[in-house]
């Protein structure tokens, strides 16, 4: 069979960095790891050809030796092969044992003797659509969230009521068999009874033999004030259970906002736009102005023009860590009126006439812009 190109394999281009080799390394491996791919043969070879990628390119001689000659850079049968020679199963486990601790927790990692393997349970994510409003002031909820519990036919055996799991007879009861992957001696988790040393020859019909049940359960979550989108509450311990005695995993709550009907929200900052009359924005006055809190006021100043900016300070949100809240920004747009009568029209059309007549200058965009198509076509 044909190898691979390792790059191809890990999805990344050649001149990956080791972080992103890391980061798709691990993408994979959890994808295709044998724990989560129960009787998947397709999976645990990938499983096996993703490993073997990552531990060629994360190591800076053998990834020299893979770009400059290839497979048979670093393959150890190859004459004149760099850099692999003596490296067994043992060592093979070691080279991935932390990246293993760090997804399956650190009672895990693949590849080691004896005993059932303990995995800690996947974390699961859930989705919470909150308001701005609640976002800037925080509150309490309640979610729904997957849980297992023991299987009551069962009583978590997973064996069928009258019989008991035996011991595997694939794996002898040590939840890992060695294969042979080419130059390695690999040790992997038993396909047959995924870890667990038993194999259950009947299984229990109330839960196909896992032992457990799936049910969901209310979880109170208390959402701080100033959260902002895309951040994440942990709960610890509420996430899948764990393999075969391993911790649970977590939940992670990711906050959703909504969109606000008149606010952006920059940070600790909130935008809004600002419509005002063109008398008001002629003339001046004040405007009412929604902040979170309540009403506000903008005076405007005589001449204003649309595009000015108003800052309230304070009148944004007070982000989760900070002392202060940020600003609200309003950014004025000068409404032109519609719907005239025909009254209104010759009041503006005498207006109009009487700007033309004063000699100044009234309209200090219009005349700039007058001027520079002027020199445009000069
Ligand atoms: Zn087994
Ligand atoms: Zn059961």
């Amino acid at each position: 069979m044909a190898k691979r190109d390792f790059y191809e394999i890990l999805g990344v281009g050649k001149n990956a960095t080791d972080d992103e080799l890391k980061k798709a390394y691990r993408k994979l491996a959890m994808k295709y790891h044998p724990d989560r791919n129960p009787d998947s043969k397709e999976a645990e070879e990938k499983f096996k050809e993703v490993k073997e990628a990552y531990e060629i390119l994360s190591d800076e001689s053998k990834r020299a030796a893979y770009d400059r000659f290839g497979h048979a850079g670093v393959d150890p049968n190859a004459a004149g092969a760099g850099g692999m020679g003596g490296m067994g199963g043992a060592g093979f486990a070691d080279a991935f044992g932390d990246i293993f601790g760090e997804i399956f927790g650190g009672g895990g990692g693949g590849g080691r003797r004896g005993g059932p393997q303990v995995y800690r349970g996947a974390d699961l994510k859930y989705t919470l659509d909150i308001t701005l409003e609640q976002a800037a002031n925080g509150f309490d909820t309640e979610i729904r969230v997957p849980s297992w519990e023991n299987c009551d036919t069962c009583k978590g055996s997973g064996a069928k009521p009258g019989t008991k799991p035996q011991t595997c007879r694939t794996c002898g009861g040590n939840g890992a068999v060695r294969m042979q992957q080419g130059f390695f001696s690999v040790q992997q988790t038993c396909p047959t009874c995924h870890g667990s040393g038993q194999e259950i020859t009947d299984p229990c019909a109330a839960c196909d033999g896992v032992g457990r049940i799936r049910k969901n359960k209310t979880l109170q979550v208390k959402i701080p004030a100033g959260i902002d989108d895309g951040m994440r509450i942990r709960s610890a311990g509420n996430g899948e259970p764990g393999v075969n005695g391993g911790p649970p995993g977590d939940l992670y709550v990711e906050i959703h906002l909504k969109p606000h009907p008149i606010f952006q929200r920059d940070g600790e900052d909130l935008h809004c736009e600002l419509t005002i009359p063109f008398t008001t924005a002629a003339l001046g006055g004040d405007i009412e102005v929604p902040t979170l809190s309540g009403k506000g006021s903008i005076t405007i100043p005589e001449g204003t023009q649309t595009g000015k900016t108003f800052r309230l300070r304070g009148k944004g949100v007070k982000g989760v860590r900070s002392s202060y809240p940020g600003d609200l920004y309003c950014h004025v747009v000068v409404e032109t009126p519609v719907r005239l009568t025909e009254d209104q029209k010759k009041l503006l059309r005498q207006f109009e006439a009487s700007l033309n007549q004063g000699g100044e200058k009234h309209s200090p965009k219009s005349d700039s812009w007058t001027d520079k198509v002027k020199s445009f076509f000069s």
